[in-house]
C-alpha cells in the first residue's frame, strides 16, 4: 500500500487554498463540505469558478500570496499554481508552520494525495492508485458511482442515527454485528433503500426485541468452503459472501495467501496446516477445535483448497459437527484438476480423445500405491491424479508396467493457476525424469491421457495471465515428444 487511507476530521479546523484557478475552487469547495470553519483562497484574482463559494459564510480571499504567518492554526493547506516559484514559496511557508500540504501534480511536494470520491453522504468512498493513475482511479470511481445507488447514503444516514441505541441494547459485539446484517439485508433494509417512512419505526422495533432477546447466546455455526486452487478469480460468489461474514478463519498449507487477504479483516486467524515439527495438525483436533470455536458462538470459516469434498477430507470434518449438533454449510470450490487443466490448456475431455475422466490420489500407503488399475488404464480415458508429484516415479512406472504405452502423453501442472504455475509435457516413460529436471516444488496435479497433446493449440489466452501462459513454454515444458 502506498500511502495510509485516512478520513481527516476538518470540522471546525481552519484551511488554506494557494490558487485561484479551477482546481484551487475544487479543493476549496471539498474543503467547505467536509466542513473546514475556515477557508481562506490566496490568488490575485479568483476565477469564475469560486463564484459559488464566495456567499459561503467560511470562505475568505486575500489577493497576495500567504506568508508563514498565514499558516498559524491550520490544519490543512492546497497550493494549485502553475509558477513553480510561487507554489515552492507557499510550501516552505506551510511546511514551516507544520502544515499538511498537497501541491497539484508535485507528488513530491505532498503530504498526502486526493483521491477520487464517491459521495453517497455519510457513506463517502475514496478510490487512490498511489498516483500511478488518476485516470484508472477515476474510471473506478464511474463504476462504483453507477453500482452504488444514491439511497445508500440514506440507508448510511438512518444507520448512524440509530447506532447509539442498538450499542446500548446489545451488548455483545458478536451479536451487534448480526443484528446489523439482519437488518441491512432484510426488508428494512430493503424499506430505507426505498426512502419507505416505515424502516425507521421497524428498526427501532427491532432494537426493542433485540434487547429483550439479550440474554441468548448467539448461535456459532461452521462455513466449509472450498477456496479453489489458489487463483483468488476462482472463489465463487458465496465463498466469498461467507468469509467476509467469519469471526474466526482456519486454513492451511494449501490455502493461497491471496484467498485469506479476502476474509472479514477482523477475523481472528489460526493456521492448521503445519506445525513446527511439519505435521499436520492430526484431523481430529481440528474437528474439535471448530466445535469449540463454535459453540462459544462463532463463526467458523474453514478454508480448504480446492474443493472441500475432493481429497479434502471435508467429509469427515463435517461428520464430527454433525455428531455434535453443529449447524453447518459447505460451499464448493473448483477442485486443482478442473483449474489446472483449464490454465494449461488441457480438456480433460475431448470427443477425440477421451470420454471419461477419473480423479485419482496417487498419495501411497508407506509407498506402495494402490489404485485400481483395470480402472485406469481404460481406453479414451484421462486419468488426472492429486498428490502424485513424489511418487511420480513409481507411478509412471507402474502405468507401463500394467499395459499403458510408454509414450503416452502426461503433464505435470505445478502450482496451478498461480503466478508462478508451471507445465511440464512429456509421455509416461520419462515424465518422471523431466519433473525431477525441472525441480517442481509442488503442489503439483498429473494428467494422463491423449488430452495432453492438445495444450500445443488450446495453450490458454483470456483468462490465465500471460506469466501463465509463458510458464508453459519455459525450459521445464515441451511437446509430448512422439505424439505430435
Ligand atoms: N481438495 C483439494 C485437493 C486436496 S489434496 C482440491 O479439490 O483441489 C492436495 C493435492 O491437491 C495436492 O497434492 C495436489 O495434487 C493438488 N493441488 C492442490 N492445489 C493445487 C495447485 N494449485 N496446483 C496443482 N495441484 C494442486
Amino acid at each position: 500500500m502506498r500511502h495510509l487511507p485516512i478520513f481527516l476530521e476538518l470540522n471546525g479546523k481552519a484551511a488554506v487554498v494557494v490558487g485561484g484557478g479551477v482546481a484551487a475552487a475544487r479543493r476549496a469547495e471539498h474543503l467547505i463540505r467536509a466542513g473546514a470553519r475556515v477557508v481562506t483562497a490566496f490568488a490575485p484574482t479568483l476565477s469564475e469558478e469560486f463564484r459559488e463559494l464566495l456567499d459561503s459564510p467560511g470562505f475568505r480571499h486575500e489577493a497576495r500570496d500567504p506568508t508563514p504567518q498565514d499558516f498559524e492554526d491550520i490544519t490543512l493547506c492546497f497550493v494549485a499554481v502553475d509558477d513553480e516559484g510561487r507554489a515552492a514559496s507557499a510550501w516552505s511557508a506551510a511546511k514551516g508552520a507544520g502544515v499538511l500540504i498537497n501541491v497539484a501534480d508535485r507528488p513530491e511536494f505532498c503530504d498526502f494525495i486526493m483521491p477520487s470520491i464517491v459521495d453517497r453522504e455519510p457513506l463517502t468512498i475514496a478510490i487512490s492508485t498511489g498516483g500511478a493513475s488518476p485516470i484508472l482511479g477515476r474510471m473506478v470511481k464511474a463504476r462504483l458511482e453507477s453500482q452504488i445507488p444514491a439511497e445508500y447514503g440514506r440507508l448510511a444516514e438512518l444507520m448512524g442515527r440509530v447506532r447509539g441505541a442498538v450499542a446500548r441494547a446489545i451488548a455483545s459485539p458478536v451479536l451487534r454485528r448480526r443484528f446489523w446484517e439482519t437488518v441491512l439485508e432484510g426488508p428494512i433494509g430493503e424499506r430505507a433503500l426505498l426512502g419507505d417512512g416505515r424502516a425507521e419505526a421497524e428498526l427501532s422495533r427491532a432494537i426493542e426485541r433485540a434487547a429483550a432477546e439479550k440474554a441468548e447466546a448467539p448461535r456459532g455455526e461452521v462455513y466449509l468452503v472450498g477456496a479453489g486452487p489458489g487463483d483468488p478469480d476462482l472463489l465463487t460468489f458465496r465463498a466469498l459472501r461467507l468469509m467476509q461474514k467469519a469471526d474466526v478463519v482456519l486454513y492451511d498449507r494449501l490455502t493461497n495467501k491471496d484467498v485469506i487477504g479476502l476474509v472479514r479483516r477482523e477475523a481472528e486467524r489460526i493456521y492448521v496446516g503445519k506445525r513446527p515439527e511439519d505435521h499436520e495438525l492430526p484431523q481430529g483436533e481440528i474437528s474439535a477445535l471448530m466445535v469449540s470455536l463454535a459453540r462459544e458462538g462463532k463463526r467458523v470459516l474453514r478454508l480448504k483448497g480446492g474443493d472441500p469434498f475432493m481429497f479434502g477430507r471435508g467429509g469427515e470434518e463435517i461428520e464430527a459437527l454433525a455428531a455434535e449438533g453443529i449447524p453447518f454449510q459447505v460451499c464448493p470450490g473448483i477442485t486443482a484438476a478442473i483449474g489446472a487443466a483449464a490454465y494449461a490448456g488441457i480438456p480433460l475431455t475431448h470427443r477425440d480423445h477421451a470420454q471419461s475422466c477419473v480423479f485419482v490420489t496417487g498419495h501411497g500407503k508407506d509407498g506402495r500405491i494402490e489404485l485400481d488399475w483395470t480402472a485406469l488404464l481404460q481406453p479414451r480415458q484421462t486419468v488426472a491424479i492429486y498428490m502424485g508429484l513424489r511418487n511420480v516415479e513409481a507411478l509412471t512406472r507402474e502405468f507401463i508396467a500394467r499395459g499403458a504405452d510408454p509414450d503416452l502423453p502426461a503433464a505435470i501442472i505445478d502450482n496451478a493457476t498461480r503466478p508462478n504455475q508451471r507445465v511440464v509435457v512429456d509421455v509416461l516413460a520419462t515424465l518422471a525424469a523431466k519433473a525431477r529436471e525441472a525441480a517442481l516444488s509442488g503442489p503439483s496435479i498429473i494428467i494422463v491421457g491423449t488430452v495432453v497433446t492438445l495444450r500445443d493449440r488450446l495453450a490458454p489466452g483470456g483468462r490465465a495471465p500471460s506469466s501463465l501462459r509463458d510458464g508453459g513454454q519455459s525450459a521445464a515444458s515441451g511437446k509430448a515428444s512422439g505424439t505430435d
